[in-house]
C-alpha cells in the first residue's frame, strides 16, 4: 500500500534507529514514502517491522532505503 508523507507518519518512523540508517549515515527517512535513499546503503537490519507506520499502511517486507517506496 502506498505511503502518505504526513507528519504523523513522519513522526511514527523508526528508521533514524536503525543499523543500517545509522552505519551508514543515511538522511532524511520515511523511505516506505519518499523512496530509496540518495545514498545506497549495505543493509545491515531494518527495523520497519516495529514501526506503525508499517502495520498501519499493511506493509510487506522493509528495506525500503534500498527498495524503494512501498506500492
Ligand atoms: S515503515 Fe520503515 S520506512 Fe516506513 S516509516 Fe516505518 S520505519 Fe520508516
Ligand atoms: S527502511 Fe528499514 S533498513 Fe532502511 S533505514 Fe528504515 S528501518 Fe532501516
Amino acid at each position: 500500500m502506498k505511503v502518505p508523507m504526513t507528519p504523523e507518519n513522519t513522526a511514527k518512523c523508526l528508521c533514524a534507529s536503525c543499523p543500517t540508517f545509522t552505519q551508514n549515515d543515511l538522511k532524511g527517512g520515511i523511505f516506505c514514502a519518499a523512496g530509496k535513499s540518495e545514498k545506497a546503503p549495505e543493509v545491515k537490519a531494518c527495523v520497519c517491522t516495529n514501526c506503525g507506520v508499517f502495520a498501519d499502511y499493511k506493509l510487506t517486507g522493509g528495506y525500503f532505503c534500498k527498495k524503494g517506496a512501498a506500492e
